[in-house]
């Protein structure tokens, strides 16, 4: 239906708000119901290379777990750090309500099933491994998200047994207490082109 004319759309309330969480710093919580499916939100930031984003965190700590950096595809990454919205305070779940979806090049954030008033939005961060990490990795990037089958860990894929890690021939790599970490990034689900 056609709206009179300097008629604004109806303002739909707020998916969500952003207060302190007890997984992990803050966190959105739901304000009221939202149906499985939904778009819920823009994963906002500057678009920059990888080779800008790595340069722009690589004085970082390697012991410090914040990243708003998102994989957009092998050519850009979105840093939620610079121009970003809300979407960047919704933490990690290894049991998530919801998912992150690319389409073209933009990142969203889906619900994966109905989510109740009140409760916390969640997707899966799926961040990178990468070659250079200190052996300790999976405690600094620990999920705390509390599920039954969390995996301990914000890190995809899940970290390999002991065992599965041992390749005869080379020698485990050496963490030295300095080491800056390549800065972590997150990892969409699901890309949908158009
Ligand atoms: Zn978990």
């Amino acid at each position: 239906m056609p709206r009179a004319p300097g008629k604004r759309a109806p303002r739909r309330a707020p998916y969500f708000v952003v207060r302190r969480s007890r997984v992990h710093g803050r966190g959105a919580f739901a304000l009221r119901r939202i149906r499985k499916g939904t778009r819920i939100v823009e994963y906002l930031g500057e678009r920059v290379s990888h080779r800008e984003a790595d340069r722009r965190y690589e004085d970082r700590d390697s012991r410090d777990n914040h990243t708003f950096l998102f994989i957009v595809d092998t050519r850009t990454v979105i840093d939620a750090g610079a121009g970003g919205n809300e979407a960047r305070f919704i933490n990690h779940s290894c049991n998530p309500n919801c998912e992150t979806v690319i389409e073209d090049k933009r990142v969203y954030i889906e619900a994966i099933r109905t989510i109740e008033p009140g409760e916390e939005l969640n997707y899966d961060y799926q961040l990178a491994r990468s070659p250079d990490d200190p052996p300790d990795a999976d405690e600094i990037y620990a999920c705390r998200c509390g599920h039954p089958q969390c995996r301990g860990s914000m890190l995809w894929p899940p970290k390999k047994t002991p065992a599965q890690a041992e390749r005869p021939g080379k020698r485990p790599a050496k963490a030295r207490a300095d080491k800056r970490g390549t800065p972590r990034k997150r990892r969409a689900e699901a890309t949908v082109r158009r």
